[in-house]
């Protein structure tokens, strides 16, 4: 079995070339380094060229948001893979077995990624003052309520406003209520097309943001009624929470995975709230049904998601199967009929 070190140092820059190619970053050998855009948080075909690949020190840097990371990261976040199957699908790419390994994964030495997950299982998050807060205003944007969220509901979650940026603010909160991190949703059409449109904000030059698999949005206020109906729904973004919160005023279930896997740490947050059943309700991510990409994203969302919480719950997942929403819609983006209509036909995953 190849340790993760040695798999990167197997990997010659024509290898990383080909990989950014796959997965859409329209590489460039540029001097020594390879020049890609912006894939790690713009996804495939997307953003500027800011992403560097240093072939010496075999990390890449992205200049705009992400900073150093290594290939594995760069694949799980292009793709949504956890560290496993982006390892795996580094590996398949180059055949990079040893003959030990019969071709098989399941007979691997565990101990490298044990080690990861232990680690990643220990995350401490550090909580700022809410005085960050203060600069900001306690006003509403219109377009946020024409998306069907209600003033109540952003003042239950304490959205709050940047004039001077012209930015929604959203304060990320842990389960206990302590602020751990503040993001932005910007209104500017230029940085939204640009692939800005959620967006870390600053305090004094210090970054406010915080690995958001660590946490899930929305819980602080919905564990109560989470652990009543021993229910609950697992949506990508904060605004669909605050859309649930609108629909279901002092009932909602729905918290948010600020992004479209789960990670180890998010599952050990459900299994503790001791409930029964989880709604998977993601965004539409395909245009037809019955097409390969609808197939595609099926067989992504069990990988990434269903897998991981089939052990311990009840799972089913919100399929559109009637055509109700239109791409990239989350379920709760057309209305409450609907999203109502959308959850009385959800799937049973029963494997
Ligand atoms: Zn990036």
């Amino acid at each position: 079995m190849l340790s993760a070190n040695q798999v990167k140092e197997l990997l010659s820059k024509q290898d990383i070339f080909d990989i950014l190619n796959e997965l859409g970053g329209e590489p460039k050998f540029h001097k020594s380094v390879i020049i890609s855009k912006t894939i790690c948080h713009n996804g495939s075909h997307k953003g500027k060229e800011k992403l560097i690949y240093y072939p010496d020190k075999k990390i890449f840097r992205c200049y705009t948001e992400c900073g150093n990371f290594d290939i594995f990261k760069l694949v799980s976040s292009v793709l949504n893979l956890d560290f496993i199957n982006s390892f795996k699908y580094i590996c398949n790419k180059f055949n990079l077995y040893s003959k030990s390994d019969n071709y098989e994964f399941e007979y691997i030495d565990n101990s490298f990624f044990n080690k990861f997950y232990k680690e990643s299982e220990k995350i401490e998050l550090s909580i700022l003052p809410n005085y960050y807060l203060k600069s900001f205003y306690q006003i509403y944007h219109k377009s946020w309520i024409k998306d069907g969220i209600s003033i109540e509901a952003m003042k239950k979650f304490n959205i709050h406003f940047s004039i001077k940026n012209n930015q929604i603010i959203i304060p990320h909160y842990d389960i206990n209520n302590n602020l751990i991190g503040i993001r932005a949703r910007n209104l500017n059409e230029n940085l939204v097309n640009e692939g800005k449109k959620y967006v870390p904000i600053f305090y004094k030059n210090k970054i406010l943001s915080y690995p958001t698999g660590a946490n899930l949005y929305g819980l602080n206020i919905n564990k109560d009624n989470i652990k009543k109906y021993k229910t609950i729904i697992l949506v990508e973004a904060e605004k669909s929470v605050l859309q649930s919160e609108s629909m279901f005023f002092n009932k909602s279930i729905a918290v948010a995975l600020s992004g479209s896997s789960l990670s180890s740490y998010q599952v050990n947050l459900i299994k503790n709230l001791n409930i029964e059943n989880c709604i998977i309700a993601l965004d539409k991510e395909y245009k037809n049904n019955d097409s390969i990409e609808e197939e595609f994203y099926k067989n992504k969302i069990y990988l990434t998601i269903i897998s991981k919480l089939i052990p311990y719950f009840n799972i089913s997942v919100i399929w559109d199967i009637d055509n109700l929403l239109s791409y990239k819609d989350s379920p709760l983006d057309k209305g409450k009929e609907v999203f109502e209509k959308l959850l009385n036909q959800k799937i049973e995953i029963n494997e």
